[in-house]
């Protein structure tokens, strides 16, 4: 969202999150476009700029998820909306195997899906920085454990 955020808030969102995408784990250190303060619920969904509704997420995570807040499931073709970084544990929605993201609950497979959290290019820049102890990061341990 291109929506005017208090850099005191930037702040708050940025430093609660270790600096980490609250979707995807990416560092922002390790990402070439740095991160973005995401509305959860969007603007155009009735969504305010507040800090419980603010989340961590790098360029591609909140370019893909947009202003959607959901979507419908592959198996049951129900709406579902999308992990929420606020009041949804990380690890309850997904699990790392390896460097891919893999759904535990439809909330998971939505987000995973529509956010492309596996796509291609970003398994590769999740290996390489595998490859060089860089991912998970460590304070994604919050997340993940
Ligand atoms: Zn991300």
């Amino acid at each position: 969202m291109s929506d005017y955020i208090p850099i005191q808030l930037r702040q708050l969102v940025a430093h609660r999150a270790h600096s980490i995408c609250e979707y995807c784990l990416i560092h922002e250190e390790d990402t070439y476009f740095g991160c973005q303060v995401d509305h959860i619920i969007s603007i155009k969904h009735g969504g305010k700029t507040v800090a419980t509704n603010l989340a961590f997420a790098c360029t591609f995570c909140n370019r893909f998820k947009g202003s959607d807040i959901g979507s419908l499931t592959l198996t049951s073709g129900t709406f579902t909306r999308f992990y929420n970084p606020r009041t949804d544990s990380w690890k309850n929605h997904f699990k790392l195997d390896g460097v891919r993201i893999e759904p535990r609950s439809e909330i998971g497979e939505v987000t995973e899906r529509i956010l492309q959290l596996n796509a291609v290019d970003r398994l590769l820049e999740r290996s390489i920085l595998a490859e060089i102890d860089r991912f998970p990061p460590k304070g994604a341990l919050d997340f993940i454990d």
